[in-house]
This record gives C-alpha cells, sequence and structure tokens, in this order.
C-alpha cells in the first residue's frame, strides 16, 4: 500500500517526539499537553491534523476502541494490545505471532491477505492485584 509521504515540520517533529517517548498510548488530548510544553502556540487542531497525517504516513497507529477516545501508538508496526476493562490502561503484548496469523489466514483464504486486528481484554496486573484483595 503506498503511503503518503509530507514534509516534516517542527510541529509534526514535536508531536511524534512525544508519541515516541511513551508507551502509554496516549489519546490526542495527552499528546497536546506534553507538546505544548515545547510549543506554547499549539493548537489542539494542529495535534490532530498532525496525528492524521503521521497515521496516513504510516509513522504511527490510531487505535481505537469502539467508543472512548482513540489513541496513538509511536510504534507503526502491527503488534497486539491489552486493554484493562477495569482502567482503560492499553498495554503492548509481547507476542512474535503477527506474521504467523496472516499466513494462516492466507491459507484459508486462498488468496492475499495484507494485515489484521486483533485486541485482547482483560485486566492489567494493578487491577488483578486490587481484585485480589478485595
Ligand atoms: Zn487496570
Ligand atoms: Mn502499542
Amino acid at each position: 500500500m503506498a503511503k503518503k509521504q509530507r514534509r516534516m515540520t517542527k510541529q509534526k517533529r514535536v508531536i511524534l517526539d512525544v508519541l515516541r517517548s511513551t508507551t502509554s498510548h496516549p489519546t490526542a488530548d495527552w499528546i497536546y499537553n506534553e507538546a505544548k510544553k515545547i510549543l506554547p502556540n499549539l493548537s489542539l487542531g494542529t495535534v490532530y491534523r498532525n496525528l492524521n497525517n503521521l497515521k496516513e504516513e504510516g509513522k504511527i497507529l490510531e487505535l481505537s476502541y469502539g467508543s472512548t477516545y482513540s489513541r496513538f501508538d509511536g510504534n507503526p508496526e502491527n503488534h497486539y494490545h491489552c486493554v484493562c476493562v477495569e482502567c482503560g490502561k492499553v498495554a503492548d503484548l509481547d507476542m512474535p505471532v503477527v506474521e504467523e496469523l496472516d499466513k494462516k489466514a492466507q491459507e484459508a483464504q486462498g488468496s492475499s491477505i495484507f494485515y489484521h486486528r486483533l485486541e485482547f481484554y482483560g485486566l492489567c496486573p494493578h487491577c488483578e492485584e486490587k481484585e485480589m484483595k478485595n
């Protein structure tokens, strides 16, 4: 799939750096607040526009979970997440079966598979520990 390439502006660079500096899969609001510390004149609209451009360029991922706000991921490679049903935390899952699943789907389908999406829902270790105590 062809990816659009646009020029890298200062704002876009800062937004990308902020997103890559965390593993928390933040919302646009969080990114806005962090990037504003570096670029005080930044607007939320600019953040949304640049996040959208970065997504189209294949540099970041947008994770949408139905009714809640989109979250963003500075790691553009397909990988899995576990969403905590208690606190909403989104954690990376170290589970290197992405290509294997594509291959299996391709075998089942008998024609080209490009990518897949898979989400896991459960408890984060913190919420699990809390539940054990109750
Ligand atoms: Zn949790
Ligand atoms: Mn991730």
